[in-house]
């Protein structure tokens, strides 16, 4: 029999999806009254009353009586004054929550009717199952329920508003510039000026009458409001209220795609999916969090900040959890059969002595937890993590050194082209002098070069082979693969893993993202941590300035100085949200003004439209000094050596995490003389400033990793998506300790008393977290 418990969850459920689906008393079958008459909603008078006549109420007073209804329902059952359950309403099955069909969680995207061409899109954003897109959570939310009244924001605040064109004007002050301006007339009659820099195709969005949402920073002109826009989405009519009007989520999207599409999509799929929780009820009271139904519509389209909180925090929870059952689970067996080396210390010896430099202390002690593995029958699965410059390419080169003294091969897989050709020359450099024969395979080389290195590769004539992900797709038949290490791990897919390791080498994984100790142990629990926090000794530690783009004249003066004395500065622009080409216009827009301010400047561009051989070329030519000003999106990001860049400055570098900050940052001062960052602040928010402080004032990735970790608040949903750590979405490992904490108890207690997770009671539990290894886990990737 049901517990009053379930049938209050049955009844919220199509409550719920009506109140997020605009209040069309389209959602249940038959309309929200015929609910209400069905033996379900018996024992819940309150909400029967709650919700009397709906079917004759405006959609305003319809969202107030849902909200009322959703309150009592939500309530706890002890307190609600129902009466017992009838057995009637037990057996009877809740109707159906949806228009739709009912779908399995791992339907395709093609049953969930987004339109036409919706499962391609979907497909497009890496979305192939209902599950997928259920736990596609978006990853921001924006409050457009009370939109702020226009006379009241802040110079630089940013803002969202909504209304109707009214009038569109295009002006060309300059070659090579255009603006678009556009008036909104908002729904209490205020006007808005709206401005859009050389993004021609918004245009065509924007025919007159239309309505739009938009997003942006104000500035102010004496009275008059201006709006720079960052983020623009149409509304139409009917679709208008997942978007407009609720707090709304904005997902990771590209162009093309639209929110208001991945909104409908993620409704439908809430709609359709079953959303049975896998979390036992007893465990949800003990740890207070709440359903997973409430959960998912919550995180998507939340009824209020309390939803969301609650939303956000169970689905926190359910991370942890499940990266500790799997970590737990693979814990038994650990010890996994790997490569055994001799490792000697001469080997090492002669390396050493073949550097033009010393290594520091702590390259030594990493160097002897890395021996250790080697020479030990346990396969090594070790993350070695140190600042960029530290010196782990130089240690890795060790190791490969000593795989190939016994006569095994070495790889070594970078994220790019150009980081590969880096990587090759230097260990050309470290290792040329060695004996040992160093190779390169990646997808540029013609067919004729790849085919022979792939030829030494299995005849075993090559010792180790730098290269992309060429190294794993083109087939390549390793004759004796010993050990492979990997550069910034995340970037490469896990199924690209499982082939290259499928011989079972020793694994090293390098990472220069600065994660604080105790929190990488759970992020990358299941590989042992070796960390190079020491810089080698002579460096100029490189010279922070954060200015107010008021300023930017004085910083590009600066950059002009240090171009007459012979050196090349990178110039690095706004990261834009959710679109490529917007990040490209404003790289063009940046390039064109800088052509301007600083006419001897030789100037090229950098972007992320560009293929990877052109790109290379782009790079090839700076590091030539064929030119002194490189302006770029982030495409810089990962490390291309330019020791004669000395200059990075940073626009609108409040748009930035700190990581990224610190790791664009690390691309001067590569070479000896003293070398420059310049942050240029757009906005003027305090806690934006204090923020960017951190990173004027250290330059030690550790320091900034945990000061950032102090400075952000709760609530924000960002944050580990940088650190890349593919299976935490929404974990925010600064604030989540706590949770961390519950979710390892509960782990552990689980496995003590059922360590197959063979009760039935566990079954969607199991189910779940089969579903979720499958994207991470280096246990079974190795
Ligand atoms: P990472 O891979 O951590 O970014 P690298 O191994 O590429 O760092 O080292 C950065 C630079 O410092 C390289 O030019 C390298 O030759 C040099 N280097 C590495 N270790 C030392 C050391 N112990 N002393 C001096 N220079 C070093
Ligand atoms: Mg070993």
């Amino acid at each position: 029999m049901a517990t009053v418990q379930e049938l209050q969850e049955r009844l919220r459920r199509p409550l719920a999806a009506e109140l997020a689906g605009g209040c069309q008393n389209r959602v249940v079958a038959g309309g929200v009254e015929k609910l209400l008459a069905s033996p379900l909603a018996g024992p819940f008078p309150k909400v029967r009353e709650a919700l009397a006549g709906y079917g004759t109420l405006d959609p305003a007073a319809r969202a107030e009586a849902l909200t009322a209804a959703l309150c009592l329902l939500s309530a706890d059952p002890r307190a609600t004054p129902a009466a017992r359950t009838p057995r009637a309403a037990a057996r009877t099955a809740p109707p159906p929550a949806k228009d739709g069909e009912r779908l399995p969680l791992d339907a395709e995207v093609t049953r969930l009717d987004s339109g036409p061409g919706g499962a391609r899109k979907l497909s497009t954003l890496g979305l192939h199952t209902v599950r997928d897109v259920l736990h596609a959570y978006p990853h921001r939310h924006e409050d457009r329920r009370a939109l702020p009244d226009l006379s009241e924001v802040e110079e630089g605040q940013k803002v969202t508003v909504e209304g109707r064109v009214v009038s569109k004007h295009r002006r060309a002050p300059r070659p090579g510039m255009q603006i678009l301006e556009v008036v909104l007339e908002t729904p209490s009659g205020g006007r808005v000026k709206a401005t859009w820099f050389n993004q021609p195709w918004v245009e065509k969005q924007l025919r007159e009458g239309a309505r739009l949402v938009l997003t942006g920073r104000v500035k102010k002109f004496g009275r008059s409001v201006q709006l720079g826009v960052e983020h623009l989405e149409t509304v139409d009519g009917a679709q208008d209220s997942l978007s407009t009007g609720r707090i709304v989520g904005v997902y990771d999207s590209k162009e093309g795609i639209s929110q208001e599409f991945l909104r409908k999509a993620a409704f439908r799929a809430l709609q359709a999916a079953p959303l049975d929780d896998y979390l036992p009820a007893h465990w949800r009271r003990q740890y207070g969090v709440t359903d997973l139904s409430d959960a998912l519509w919550g995180i998507h389209f939340p009824a209020d900040e309390a939803q969301l909180s609650r939303a956000s925090h169970r689905l926190r929870f359910d991370e942890y959890l499940f990266l500790e059952l799997r970590m737990l689970l693979q814990g038994e067996d650990a010890v996994l059969q790997g490569k055994r080396f001799e490792a000697r210390g001469d080997d090492i010896h002669t390396f050493e002595a073949a550097l033009p430099f010393r290594f520091t202390n702590a390259q030594r002690r990493v160097l002897l937890e890395i021996t250790d593995d080697m020479r030990s029958d346990r396969q090594m699965a070790r993350l070695v993590q140190g600042d960029v410059g530290s010196g782990k390419t130089a240690v890795a080169a060790c190791a490969l050194y000593l795989a190939v003294r016994d006569a095994y091969q070495g790889a070594l897989m970078a994220p790019t082209e150009i980081l590969a050709r880096q990587h090759y020359a230097n260990l050309c450099g470290y290792l040329g002098g060695l004996d040992v024969r160093v190779g390169l395979l990646i997808g540029a080389m013609t067919p004729k070069a790849k085919m022979e290195m792939q030829t030494r590769i299995a005849e075993g004539d090559v010792d180790v082979v730098v290269g992309t992900q060429a190294l794993i797709q083109e087939n390549v038949q390793w004759s004796n693969l010993g050990l492979a290490v990997v550069d910034e791990e995340h970037r490469f897919g896990v199924g690209q893993r499982r082939k290259l390791l499928a011989s079972r080498p020793d694994v090293l994984v390098m990472s220069a993202t600065p994660i604080p100790r105790s929190l990488a142990l759970t992020a990358y629990g299941d590989l042992e941590l070796s960390i190079i926090d020491e810089l080698p000794p002579g460096r100029t530690p490189i010279e922070t300035k954060l200015i107010q783009d008021t300023h930017r004249q004085q910083a590009y003066g600066f950059v002009m100085k240090q171009i007459r004395e012979g050196r090349q500065a990178f110039v690095v622009t706004a990261l834009i949200e959710e679109n490529e080409n917007l990040e490209l216009l404003a790289a063009t827009q940046l390039a064109g003004d800088l052509r301007v301010i600083l006419p001897e400047a030789r100037i090229d561009l950098l972007h992320g439209k560009m293929s990877a051989a052109e790109k290379d070329e782009v790079m090839e030519r700076f590091r030539r000094h064929e030119f002194d000003v490189l302006v770029s999106t982030t495409v810089i990001e990962v490390g291309v050596d330019v020791p004669n860049a000395t200059v990075m400055v940073i626009e609108n570098a409040e748009r930035f995490g700190l990581a990224q900050l610190h790791q664009l940052r690390g691309r001067v001062g590569r070479g000896s003389a003293q070398s420059y960052c310049v942050l240029i602040a757009g906005e003027h928010s305090k806690k934006t400033r204090q923020r960017l402080k951190i990173i004027e004032g250290s330059t030690d990735g550790f320091v900034i990793a945990e000061a950032d970790l102090k400075l952000r608040g709760p609530g924000e949903l960002r944050g580990t998506r940088q650190s890349g750590i593919p299976d935490l979405r929404l974990a925010d490992l600064a604030n989540d300790t706590a949770i961390i904490e519950q979710a390892r108890e509960l782990a552990k207690h689980i496995l003590a008393h059922d360590p197959r997770l063979e009760h039935p009671r566990l079954q969607y539990l199991r189910a779940e977290l089969q579903n979720r290894s499958q994207s991470v886990a280096y246990r079974e990737v190795i």
